[in-house]
């Protein structure tokens, strides 16, 4: 890439060639662009709201855009345009439906707006319309009476994989990753040519399908690489499917080493799980494994690596389009977790290719949450040791300053984790992405066994809502969905955010 383009031309080149080519071609990652001379418009203090698709059909839009309006103080709308399954509340469920909704079955999901197929030619991924809610396009339904009130309407575009996906879209099953011993997964490839071009259809679709009704997009998929996926005690290592070989050998990283790293890994982790004793403990023998198979780590950047290298070119083809329209991420709650996988989501880096980031910083949540990250590491490459013996120097190393480890699930995580992650991302982009932490609000939390798990309350919400714009958020999303929210604690979001907010409107 010549770095001599201004970023206008970047992102045009960027957008040609993701058009032009299947495949997003050679494997690097992509340098940084020039500094924009295309302003973004960005609200001030924006503050948004994920709403889900059964929402709109439930309530009726008017009567969700008047709570989110009038007791959130919401002026975005994140509609989700595409969700990988839409899990309904149940009455008398494990957690228990709010003051308003309906209860539901939950359903497989898909597109929630209705595409023109011909953005979706140079993929076999062409059929993924839900026809739930009696094919409810969210676009026509509330974007013109979300704008008629003076809130922004963006699409959230989020591709977590669901398991359900492989039966209801077809093809879906084709653009899978394959784990370390050849078998198929539920999870999509980044480096298949037909999930890239699926995933460039989808942003054509919505601001050239849509040009008058989406103000912006926000784009997500909660996904890590294969030696994350194992601490975090998700799955099986992938991908090793032809073309994340082919990127391999690009790389000079050799398949059959990283294979073999990688069973040998998961061996050690089936030891910890039987809790065999090693003579040199897990950590070293953790760490000798990396020695002695490097690929290890070479196939997690690989994944990484390809994984951020789609989210630059989905945001060079978005910008292309509508170079004024924000286009943002989210970032999963992982990244406040783990200190691998914080590691990999490089603020000076990503801040090259996002207007905004959304980070999933729910701290009500965070406690359990938290907790039982911390039981993967102890169950893993901490095996040494027991959650409580190293809580210290783990918070030393997160710079956090939270409670013990048996009060976690009780407590949840403090305002304090929220501003703490705030201020790391507003450093870390240096002014050039708009910061949104996620506020938590009833975002579900389950653990096994009887302990009472901390619960959102009203004084919660106001408070994070206070340490993330005192750390320097430029806005907030209110999360995770307006249905899982009772309308009290969002009425707490919205009387803080007049009062925080008053003076500094745009
Ligand atoms: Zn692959």
């Amino acid at each position: 890439m010549n770095l001599s383009l201004d970023r206008r031309s970047f992102i045009r080149l960027s957008a040609a060639f993701s058009a032009l080519l299947p495949q997003f071609g050679r494997s690097q990652a992509l340098p940084a662009p020039p500094v924009s001379h295309v302003p973004v418009k960005n609200r001030k203090n924006l503050v948004g709201i994920q709403v889900r698709g059964f929402s709109w059909a439930d309530e009726g839009v008017d009567q969700v855009l008047d709570n989110i309006q009038q007791k959130g103080d919401v002026n975005t709308v994140w509609a989700y345009t595409f969700s990988y399954g839409e899990q309904r509340l149940q009455k008398n469920g494990p957690i228990p439906l709010p003051d308003h909704g309906k209860p539901g079955d939950s359903i497989a999901g898909g597109a929630f707006y209705d595409y023109d197929p011909k953005y979706f030619q140079n993929t076999i991924l062409k059929d993924f319309r839900c026809k739930e809610y009696g094919s409810l396009n969210v676009i026509e339904a509330a974007a013109a009476k979300a704008k008629a009130r003076g809130m922004s309407f963006f699409a959230w575009d989020l591709n977590n994989p669901g398991p359900k996906l492989n039966d209801t879209i077809p093809n879906y099953a084709e653009v899978s990753e394959v784990d370390v011993y050849g078998r198929r997964t539920n999870r999509p490839c980044f480096n298949n040519p037909d999930y890239q071009a699926f995933l460039s259809g989808k942003i054509q679709s919505l601001l050239l399908g849509y040009p008058n009704e989406i103000d912006g997009i926000a784009w997500g998929s909660e996904r890590m690489g294969p030696l994350q996926n194992m601490i975090g005690g998700i799955t099986t290592p992938s991908c090793f499917c032809r073309y994340c070989r082919a990127r391999a050998r690009d790389l000079d990283i050799s398949v059959r080493r990283a294979q073999a790293g990688y069973q040998e890994l998961e061996q050690l982790f089936q030891q910890a799980a039987r809790n065999e004793q090693l003579n040199d403990g897990y950590f070293v023998s953790f760490w000798r494994l990396l020695l002695k198979y490097p690929e290890i780590l070479s196939w997690e950047s690989l994944w990484t690596d390809s994984f951020q290298d789609v989210q630059a070119r989905l945001y060079g083809l978005a910008k292309a389009i509508a170079p004024e329209k924000p286009f943002g991420f989210h970032i999963m709650q992982t990244m406040t977790f783990s200190p691998f996988y914080r590691a990999e989501e490089d603020y000076s880096k990503r801040r090259n290719f996002a207007d905004f980031f959304k980070l999933a910083t729910y701290n009500n949540a965070g406690g359990p949450r938290l907790a039982k990250y911390l039981d993967r590491l102890s169950a893993t490459v901490f095996h040494d040791a027991k959650p409580p013996e190293f809580l210290e120097f783990y918070y030393k190393i997160m710079n956090y300053q939270e409670a013990p480890y048996d009060k976690l699930a009780v407590t949840g995580l403090s305002p304090d984790y929220v501003a703490r992650e705030t201020r790391r991302a507003v450093q870390g982009v240096a002014g050039e992405v708009q910061i949104y932490p996620g506020i938590d609000i009833n975002v579900p939390t389950l653990i096994k066994g009887n302990t009472p798990v901390k619960q959102t309350a009203p004084a919660d919400v106001r408070a994070s809502i206070k340490a993330a714009f005192g750390a320097g958020a430029n806005g907030v999303i209110l999360s995770r969905e307006y249905a899982e929210m009772w309308l009290a604690n969002l009425a707490a979001a919205g009387d803080e955010l007049r009062q925080v907010l008053a003076g500094s409107k745009a």
